[in-house]
């Protein structure tokens, strides 16, 4: 199945969560067994140049994505959770919401020093979510090798706020 084919798979609901937005709901793609093996592997393909030791994604959705990417290619999964989810030791990063902000947080032995990091998550907006993960990486001494996600919204620009590392989609609106 292409990336094309994928897009078709990925329901459009406008003014979701709130007016004047075109929220691409992947629950249609993903409840398809066919279009969620084809969406994995065509990630593990587009990153398969890439050299890492693990792949972190965010909560909720960065779990649904990156932890069968991680199967996929024989890494370890790290999850980013939301404040008071993780039983250990933690370290957190703040990110911006159009209301106030929230909190993401890693566990501190999550990562060691020096090990090579793939971020993941389902898509990417104005790249806030994914550069508050890409912190929690690197403050554990964690290098990021690249950013992957299943769809990019280009007119957001989200590329440029992540300038200086390896950005990867397989589906573009
Ligand atoms: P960003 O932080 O602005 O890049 O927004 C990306 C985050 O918001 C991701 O974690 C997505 O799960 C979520 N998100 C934003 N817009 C959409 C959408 O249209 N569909 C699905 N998730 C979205």
């Amino acid at each position: 199945m292409s990336p094309e084919q994928l897009k078709e798979k990925i329901r459009i609901i406008m003014d979701f969560p709130k007016k004047g937005i075109s929220f691409k709901d992947i629950t249609t793609l993903l409840k398809d067994g066919e279009a969620f093996k084809a969406a994995i592997k065509g990630l593990a393909e587009l990153v398969k140049e890439k050299d890492f030791d693990l792949i972190a994604g965010p909560e909720a959705r960065g779990f649904i994505i990156g932890a069968p990417l991680a199967f996929e290619l024989g890494k370890g999964f790290i999850p980013a959770r939301k404040k008071g989810k993780l039983p250990g030791e933690t370290i957190k990063a703040e990110y911006k919401l159009e209301y106030g902000t929230d909190i993401l947080e890693m566990h501190k032995d999550a990562i060691l020093e020096g090990q090579k990091v793939l971020v993941v998550d389902d898509l990417l907006a104005t790249g806030g979510t994914i550069f508050t993960t890409i912190e929690l990486v690197e403050k554990l001494g964690g290098k990021v090798v690249g950013v992957a996600f299943l769809i990019e919204l280009t007119e957001l620009n989200g590329r440029e706020n992540l300038k200086g590392y390896d950005v990867f989609s397989l589906i573009q609106y």
